[in-house]
């Protein structure tokens, strides 16, 4: 048995009192359509630990989705966000400058794959960051065509919701769609039967053959691909594919985008994922990790490609504020002085085989992949690739109200998530474990 006296004070239930009254203004006030993972209100956290309005401590092994990968409430962080809101909050990039925004733009062309010349722009969102490179690629290729893989996930807006797989919740009833979005299958070892080097080569074969046929290799301005697909399930594509895919672009002129929203910044045990892979991609989307918890997004990519736009194309009000680029900084700073890249690869390795056991004794878990500290397991019925969504929600149900928050994913909601903050110490890796192996067996 875990000892839980630290996460639940006696007497508190999750969600406690102050929550529960929370949540009933919250459900007069606040659009039904926003959805709820656990619902508790959180009032402070401290590395990887959450402390909500009742006192109930939670383990973090969701990040906020990916985004506080330096912790929720990073003393350096907190300082610099705090330093810089004293000097001033906002600008406008494009009405007058500062020299943080131009500081990020240097480290991410520092920190990207390739020693290529490179161009940085700064945008607020991931789904912003998705759609601009698509209109730099455009722009850059004079192609209109974009190539998107099952399973995808790119954002919420009308073009990413529309480069996202995934109908229900995401594009349940917001149609008409983007124009031009082409889907093509991705190497998914899991729900494929063969080996891994054929399941690449499978999906590459038919990739190209829908790009030839269907769409015509010269119309295409982009393919965009995450190299592990997050929201679609943690799917990490057959060795061999993502870089294929890269070739592929390379060879017609398309412009290959690696969306690196949720696998950036050291998730991975790579500052970049696609470094597992050796791709270089042309241009790469960033978001979640980079802001350091503050809304920040860029696009990344080589200079003759970015500078295609005129001055004027590209921007919006908000774009690279002042303020996230000081959290950014600091975020990029302790990501490298923190060796947040090595601590990532060491979750993985503490992590995984302790899930691969989990899966030897629990036949209800199909498949344990990932890559560091970005893990997920997927579960079916048993003996079968059948999802089993049951399963993944009643094991998360069971991990929350003992304090451990999980995230569910997968095109198919049967695939739970870790995804830790990068600073989080081996005892609570251990006691969530713990809790993850006892939510299991029950
Ligand atoms: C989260 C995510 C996005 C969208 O980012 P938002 O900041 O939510 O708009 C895009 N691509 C990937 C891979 C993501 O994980």
């Amino acid at each position: 048995m875990v000892q839980l006296s630290d996460t639940r004070p006696s007497g508190t239930t999750i969600p406690g009192q102050a929550s529960t009254d929370l949540q009933a203004r919250r459900s007069q006030h606040v659009a039904r359509g926003l959805g709820i993972t656990l619902p508790v209100f959180i009032d402070h956290a401290e590395g990887a630990l959450l402390f909500d309005v009742d006192g109930n401590r939670f383990i973090d092994l969701a990040s906020g989705i990916a985004v506080t990968s330096v912790g929720a409430a990073a003393p350096e962080v907190a300082r610099r966000v705090a330093e810089q809101a004293a000097r001033f909050t906002h600008t406008c990039f494009m009405v007058t400058e500062y020299a943080g925004y131009v500081d990020v733009a240097e480290a991410l062309n520092r920190l990207t794959p390739g020693n290529h010349e490179k161009r940085t722009a700064l945008f607020t969102t991931g789904a912003e960051a998705v759609e601009n490179a698509v209109k730099i690629a455009r722009t850059a290729t004079g192609r209109s065509a974009v190539v998107v893989l099952d399973h995808a996930y790119h954002g919420r807006t009308l073009m990413t919701m529309t480069m996202t797989a995934k109908h229900t919740p995401y594009k349940r009833g917001f149609g008409p769609y983007a124009p031009e979005i082409y889907r093509v299958p991705v190497a998914y070892p899991f729900r494929y039967v063969g080996d891994e080097k054929q399941c690449a080569a499978d999906a590459l074969a038919r990739v190209e053959e829908i790009v030839r046929i269907q769409i015509g290799e010269r119309e295409v301005a982009a393919i965009v691909a995450e190299p592990i697909l997050g929201e679609g399930g943690f799917i990490v594509p057959a060795h061999g594919f993502y870089a294929g895919l890269a070739a592929f672009a390379r060879e017609h002129g398309i412009v290959f985008v690696a969306d690196e929203i949720q696998t950036g910044f050291a998730r991975t045990g790579r500052m970049f994922a696609c470094e597992h892979e050796g791709v270089v991609p042309d241009l790469i989307t960033t978001a979640k990790a980079l802001g350091g918890g503050l809304p920040l997004s860029a696009v990344t990519g080589r200079a003759e490609i970015m500078d295609a736009v005129e001055p004027g194309g590209l921007g919006g009000t908000y774009a690279g504020n002042p303020v996230s680029c000081a959290a950014a900084l600091a975020a990029i700073d302790i990501i490298e002085s923190q060796d947040l890249v090595g601590k990532a690869a060491a979750i993985g390795e503490h992590v995984l085989p302790r899930l691969r056991a989990l899966a030897d004794r629990h036949p209800v878990i199909g498949d344990v992949r990932g890559r560091g500290a970005m893990l997920a397991m997927e579960f079916v019925e048993p003996g079968t690739t059948v999802p089993n969504p049951d399963a993944a929600r009643a094991v998360a149900a069971a991990c929350h109200a003992d304090g451990v928050l999980v995230l569910v994913c997968g095109t198919f909601n049967n695939v739970i998530r870790l995804l830790p903050p990068l600073v989080i110490g081996t005892d609570l890796l251990d006691e969530a474990l713990a809790v993850l192996e006892q939510a299991l067996a029950a």
